[in-house]
């Protein structure tokens, strides 16, 4: 704790939030013992239940046909009484889960609107408490990852979110645009600057940027920085880097592995949800993602909505409880993970997931084995299991899947590919699945297609109707 103390104080708020140092409580709740953790939790979560049960329309009703009375959630055992809320429920409804007033001193702040995997759009209205917490919460995370407040943090994300509508109009494609500030944390603690880069620039233009630039930190889409680091086989990295954020995608072991290596730096990632806000972050010590106890409840559920034993995958379930603008109550996220089991090597005792797994509501779409598929070209790729010569050209991959099940692996490289590597990935394809495989076409491309996506996919298929339109999560 002493030592969470310390990282803490090289961090100072600005001077009009100096009033909510909330840091102490913090630090304190990650080394809470569960039962006080639980205790924390049932009181927080009685208070939303109770403000649910009477201004939130959509609650009011399911609570009075279930015959419950918001009294008997007395805690978090008692939440399984409540039926589980799905992306669909909140799809169209979001009028009906809005609550009609809100607590004192509580007051909207925005409308957070997403696509996802599905297409269907999602709509979920935030307060000002609960868009705060999401730069609380960041800080947290930058504290545990130990990074330094005062360094220069680069950025690349969407156009959209970088600069005015009119220095967009204003500049060309590869303008830097500076900040004063972090972004999110900086609304809240004094740091160091910023300086934004659209990530739709090639990546060739990336490494030139972050080549002049020099950054501290880098903060990019998981993908990205695994381009990033392809492009960075040729020469060193900025030797200023200290660490490395990625957003949106799924790092998958492979990549934090392939990332690490190239720039020898470590790569970070936080699990967060448009609908939610953070959800979890991973420490240093040891790589587990600790769930942010005062932001959410967590509940990792099997098939039959049990909670998983020690050890089994499940879906995650989650309980947002710094929103009353919307109160979403035991909200099913569509992604799988496993809780930790034992203490943690950081001695932090919030409950965290050893891992997040792939999103199963794509899964769902999709026919099966076309997981296998794509773990076999993520091991096709994989630092231990390729020669280096081999992957030396490679500067982006992605599999798509067609609607008659044939794939094709798309190859942006820097020089024609070998046929040594054509058998080298044709190997792990025919392992894939105990069945005959399905076709596989190797193309090696200029540049490949980010479609309507604003964020760039590993794998794509017809069977997945529209792309991925949840914008790069903030961080
Ligand atoms: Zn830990």
């Amino acid at each position: 704790m002493e030592t969470e103390q310390t990282a803490q104080s090289r961090w100072q708020l600005r001077a009009d939030w100096s009033q909510m140092d909330w840091s102490g409580e913090l630090i304190r709740n990650e080394f809470l013992s569960p039962a006080d953790q639980c205790a924390w939790q049932a009181e927080v979560l009685g208070d939303l239940i109770a403000f649910a049960s009477t201004h939130v329309p959509w609650y009011r009703t399911q609570f009075h046909k279930l015959g419950i009375d918001s009294k008997d959630i007395g805690g978090v055992e008692d939440l399984a009484r409540l039926p589980i809320l799905t992306r669909e429920d909140l799809q169209g409804n979001s009028e009906q889960l809005r609550a009609e007033v809100l607590p004192d001193g509580h007051r909207i702040d925005r409308k957070v609107a997403t696509s996802g995997s599905t297409g269907q759009p999602v709509e979920v209205w935030h307060s000002e408490h609960s868009n705060m917490m999401v730069g609380i919460m960041t800080q947290r995370e930058l504290r545990w990852q130990r990074f330094d407040p005062s360094g220069t943090l680069a950025m690349t994300r969407g156009l959209h979110e970088l600069g005015t509508v009119h220095e967009r109009q204003k500049y060309p494609l590869d303008h830097s645009y500076h900040y004063p500030r972090w972004f999110n944390v900086g609304n809240h603690f004094d740091t160091g600057p910023s300086v934004g880069f659209a990530d739709t620039n090639s990546i060739d233009k990336q490494v030139a940027w972050l080549d002049e630039l020099a950054p501290d930190y880098l903060t990019t889409q998981a993908t990205l920085l695994e381009q990033l680091a392809f492009a960075y086989q040729d020469h060193a990295p900025p030797a200023s880097l200290r660490a490395l954020r990625a957003s949106a995608q799924q790092l998958t072991p492979q990549m934090q592995e392939r990332i690490e290596s190239i720039f020898g730096v470590p790569v970070y990632q936080s699990y967060s949800l448009n609908e939610v806000g953070h959800v979890a972050a991973q420490c240093r010590e040891g790589g587990r993602f600790h769930i942010h106890l005062e932001n959410c409840l967590v509940e990792v559920l099997n098939a039959d909505d049990k909670p998983c034993e020690p050890g089994e995958i499940g879906r995650i379930i989650v309980t947002p409880l710094a929103n009353a603008a919307m109160p979403l109550i035991r909200y099913d996220t569509g992604d799988l993970a496993e809780l930790a089991v034992g203490p943690c090597l950081c001695g932090r005792t919030l409950p965290a997931f050893t891992a997040i797994h792939g999103r199963y509501r794509r899964l769902a779409l999709q026919p099966k084995d076309s997981w296998a598929y794509l773990i076999a070209i993520q091991r096709a790729f994989s630092l231990r299991l390729i020669a280096a010569d081999l992957l030396a050209p490679i500067r982006q991959y992605q599999l798509h899947q067609y609607r008659n099940q044939s794939y094709e692996l798309r190859i942006r490289a820097s020089h024609p590919l070998s046929s040594a590597f054509h058998r080298h990935v044709r190997k792990f394809w025919e392992e894939a699945t105990e069945e005959p495989t399905h076709p596989l076409a190797i193309v090696q491309m200029e540049e490949i297609p980010w479609g309507r996506a604003l964020k760039f996919e590993y794998f794509t298929s017809d069977f997945v109707p529209p792309p991925d339109n949840d914008p790069p999560t903030r961080s």
